[in-house]
């Protein structure tokens, strides 16, 4: 029997294109609204702030997009990214399941977000675009964009949300060491930033309002155009490259998986795995698919499904998603990453359509399972990352209970260097659990805007 860890591709089986699941959806995405006339929007709405390309492919349906060599180029850095079987930890669990992950944390930003934020950077490249303005909680997407920025010539200013502009100096030398700007969020650059502090001078800032003032910058000025780093639909295509290496990389293990499992913030790392094996789903394949989300900010397990806001100012488009309301501010946890009210249209329908599951839970427990995680397999992953583990090792006991030998595969997104402040703190007993606040979330869902 083959003792393989790692199953490695070479540079030239880097997928040639992205997967779109819209092409394969049994029934289509709700269409996004205007945010001011309530009726679907045009391509002509987006084109203020995104590139034609990138417009091209957040309303396409074609299956397969073409990744432009220049961007495979760059992929080449990093891609193709490892499958590692974790048989230290199947060991540490002595559970009959096989583990396998797949590991973002290698590119230069340590997470999966350079996925994305490279292809968005050239395609605002290619039309004439100098600067991107865009936002970042925990930091990994504003180091993805600082990063690709740098690669392209294009100026990135980023809108940091302010308990991790403070929490997180290093993610801001990151970033700043890429040349891109970091400004705390709620700012007094912007008018949205204003009247957030106007509300709360001592605003922490959440993703909605720094995604507001982002929109802001990059709608008022010609040369400057907005990145986002998950939700949108092709933000989870540009992912696809995840699950598209996985499945050629579990082949060469001669495995298959019966679960996998990412944790879920606005859905894009999840849908990067996911929804390769969705589209087999579809087909008639048997895998459970399943999303994990800290209990603090529980957008698919207690979310309404229903259109809503991307951001606090409402600036952005409405769209159908699973959403705790914009007006909803997540209590601070040291998972930034996945601190938004919302979840990527296209996840939310998977799960409406019965193709996904969807789990929470508290961040403690799941600091304990990357402590578990790193003591076996040597990998310190990142806040975000530690719930997808705690939902492989649930899933991993759970089969030795059952004396059933499933495969799980699930996405280790990013790796937490940056992040050890959390380790600290939980080592420390600081970090706490608070009982969900069911009256805040239904004061924001009653605040959801009124569509028919
Ligand atoms: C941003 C981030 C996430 C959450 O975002 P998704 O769009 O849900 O993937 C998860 N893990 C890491 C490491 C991140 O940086």
């Amino acid at each position: 029997m083959s003792e393989t860890v790692k199953y490695l591709l070479s540079e030239d089986r880097i997928p040639k294109a992205w997967y779109n699941l819209a092409a394969d959806l049994p029934v289509p995405l709700p269409p996004p609204l205007h945010p001011g006339t309530g009726q679907p929007i045009g391509p002509d709405d987006l084109a203020p702030i995104f590139p034609k390309a990138v417009i091209e492919q957040e309303v396409s349906t074609e299956r397969w997009i073409d990744i432009p060599e220049p961007v495979r180029e760059v992929y080449r850095l990093w891609r193709p990214a490892p499958l590692i079987r974790a048989r230290g930890l199947e060991k540490a669990l002595d559970t009959p399941a096989k583990i396998y992950f797949k590991y973002e944390g290698v590119s230069p930003a340590g997470s999966h977000k350079p996925n994305s934020a490279v292809p968005q950077a050239f395609f605002n490249k290619q039309e004439g675009i100098t600067r991107l303005a865009t936002e970042t909680g925990a930091g990994q997407w504003g180091s993805s964009l600082a990063f690709a920025g740098s690669l392209f010539g294009i100026e990135v200013e980023i809108y940091m949300v302010k308990v991790s502009y403070q929490q997180k100096p290093y993610r801001r030398a990151l970033m700043e060491t890429y040349g891109a700007t970091c400004i705390a969020s709620p700012s007094n650059l912007t008018q949205a930033g204003r009247d957030a502090l106007a509300k709360d001078p001592n605003s922490n800032g959440s993703l909605g309002i720094a995604i507001s003032e982002a929109v802001e910058v990059a709608a008022s000025r010609a040369d400057t155009n907005y990145a986002l780093g998950s939700v949108l639909n092709h933000v989870c295509l540009h992912q696809t490259i995840i699950g598209e290496e996985a499945m050629l990389q579990m082949e060469m293990a001669g495995d298959q998986p019966d679960i996998v499992i990412a944790c879920t913030g606005g859905g894009s790392n999840f849908a990067g795995l996911a929804f390769p094996y969705i589209r087999e789903k579809i087909k008639g394949s048997k895998v459970r698919v399943i999303g994990v989300e800290p209990a603090s900010c529980p957008t698919l397990t207690r979310g309404r499904y229903a259109y809503d806001y991307g951001d606090t100012g409402k600036l952005t488009p409405m769209v159908k998603m699973h959403t705790l309301g914009s007006t909803f501010m997540p209590p601070g946890s040291h998972s930034g990453g996945l601190r938004y009210h919302g979840m990527a249209p296209m996840v939310s329908h998977v799960k409406e359509l019965g193709l996904m599951e969807a789990r929470s839970y508290h961040q403690n427990e799941c600091f304990a399972a990357a402590v578990r995680f790193a003591r076996a397999e040597g990998i310190v992953p990142a806040p975000e990352s530690s719930h997808a583990i705690k939902g492989a090792i649930e899933e991993a006991l759970r089969c030795k209970l059952e004396g059933r030998s499933e495969t799980i595969l699930f996405n280790l997104s990013g790796h937490g260097h940056f992040d050890m402040q959390a380790y600290t703190d939980h080592f420390g007993g600081k970090l706490i659990d608070p009982a969900f606040n069911q009256s805040a979330l239904d004061t924001a869902l009653s605040e959801l805007p009124n569509i028919g």
